[in-house]
């Protein structure tokens, strides 16, 4: 009854579209990679909080950090010297020794003030005023960054000097399959390869150079956003080579590359600490939030000096919270302590094969398993050949039953067919087989 009459109040007193289950779970408590609801039920979770949890709930690290701050000072204002900004800040930098221009923080208090603060650099930046995003991206919701967000349901159908380019998705993309020897010839579809032979790049960035020549009016791109790895638009992953390309191709034309890391920084990727590292792209900002600091309210850009400086004066009350500033200072020492990232790329790698031998198993069923390290996308579909999505019924029939057996995992893409597993980095070899056993018996139930 308590789980009832909470449940009315929040879809009655409170906005939170997501709620994900039909009979809600009401959360007690949550340590680890593990959530516990208030009939003491253990979860483990694969979805950390919306890729935010990257170190484990309640990090007893993070919370004698957070506790020691608290005691010192909560807040002071950008008018006084703190030495907990200043360690922070160091130790943040030295995550951007490949290009030691990028040498300057801003921090903010989330991923959409980070984007948004970053859309105001590169046009005070460059003086130019047009930007460019991908279909099916996500880059926050506060007004200014609706023009980047182009997932639907968000997406507005017209944002002054907004323009969207076609997403290089290997899976659901239009062009790809064509121009790769190993693609699927007789669907006429994309194939789902990085391989050097595949030219599905190619027909990208010509897109995105059409789009510079005719539409943006060359010379008026202030920038392009990219998420190395598209989150909530499915967990896309790009051809080789698309995403240096258009950036360079842009950066060409006066704009700057944004790289939005707020999923795929901070080792989440595991073989990279940044996703735009894997891509050997030179960004002029990156943008951070999320596992910043595990979920504590933090984000931050890093730029180049002259960048930072184009706004001349900027000001953000909370941005910087000293408490915001010791727990992501801890974050950055479990990630290296307990060799997170590590971790990470070899679990994941684990976790990436036995889903991908489910994907073999399946194939009218799971239609597509991608990502790297603990940022995985199941693309759920009908049938091999049409590649229909799943029905947003078979989809939450097997979330339900998951969460039922213990396992908590996300959904997102732009049909809300993805199946999102991006558990906190802590997880074991164990918990990634018990996931997928107990999302194998869900998906085979829903046959
Ligand atoms: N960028 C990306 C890639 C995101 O996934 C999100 C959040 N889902 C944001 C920006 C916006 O972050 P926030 O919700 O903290 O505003």
């Amino acid at each position: 009854t308590n789980q009832k009459s909470i449940g009315e109040f929040f879809s009655q007193h409170l906005s939170f579209p997501f709620l994900q289950y039909k009979e809600h779970l009401h959360v007690a408590h949550a340590e680890k990679q593990f959530i516990y609801d208030t009939a003491g039920k253990r979860y483990l979770d694969f979805f950390a909080g919306i890729v935010t949890v990257g170190v484990g709930h309640c990090h007893p690290k993070l919370i004698e950090a957070a506790n020691k701050q608290m005691n010192k000072y909560w807040h002071l204002s950008t008018y006084y010297l703190q030495d907990t900004v200043k360690d922070y800040a160091t130790k943040l930098l030295e995550h951007f020794k490949d290009d030691p221009q990028l040498s300057v923080c801003l921090f903010v208090n989330s991923g959409s003030e980070a984007n948004d603060l970053a859309l105001h650099l590169a046009r005070e930046y460059t003086k130019q005023h047009e930007v460019i995003s991908l279909r099916n991206s996500y880059h926050g919701v506060v007004q200014s960054t609706l023009g980047l967000t182009n997932i639907t349901g968000f997406k507005r159908p017209y944002v002054p000097g907004s323009r969207v380019a076609m997403n290089p998705d290997p899976y659901r993309g239009i062009w790809g399959g064509r121009y790769c020897r190993d693609s699927p010839i007789q669907t006429n579809r994309s194939c789902n390869c990085s391989q050097d032979h595949c030219q599905a790049s190619d027909r990208y960035v010509e897109q995105l150079e059409e789009l510079l020549n005719y539409e943006v009016s060359k010379k008026k791109v202030a920038g392009m956003w990219i998420e190395s790895i598209q989150g909530y638009g499915g967990t896309v992953q790009f051809p080789k080579g698309y995403v240096k390309r258009a950036t360079e191709l842009v950066q060409q034309n006066g704009g700057l590359y944004v790289a939005d890391e707020v999923q795929s920084g901070f080792g989440r990727t595991g073989t990279h600490f940044w996703g735009y590292q894997a891509h050997g792209a030179k960004p002029d900002i990156v943008v951070m939030a999320k596992a910043i600091a595990n979920g504590f309210p933090f984000a931050a850009i890093v730029t180049r000096p002259e960048i930072a400086k184009a706004v001349g004066t900027y000001f953000n009350t909370y941005g910087g919270n000293p408490i915001g500033c010791a727990v992501a200072s801890a974050v950055l020492d479990v990630i290296r302590e307990e060799k997170l990232q590590e971790n990470t790329h070899q679990v994941g790698t684990h976790l990436l094969k036995r889903l991908a031998k489910l994907r073999d198993q399946l194939p009218d069923a799971v239609g597509d398993v991608r990502g790297k390290g603990f940022l995985i996308g199941m693309e759920m579909v009908m049938d091999k050949e049409t590649r229909k999505p799943f029905p947003v019924e078979k989809m939450n029939a097997i979330l339900d039953r998951c969460r039922h057996n213990g396992l908590l995992l996300g959904k997102g893409g732009n049909f809300g067919s993805v199946f999102r597993i991006t558990p906190p980095m802590c997880i074991t070899k164990e918990d990634a087989d018990f996931a997928v056993d107990v999302l194998e018996d869900a998906i085979r139930k829903e046959l």
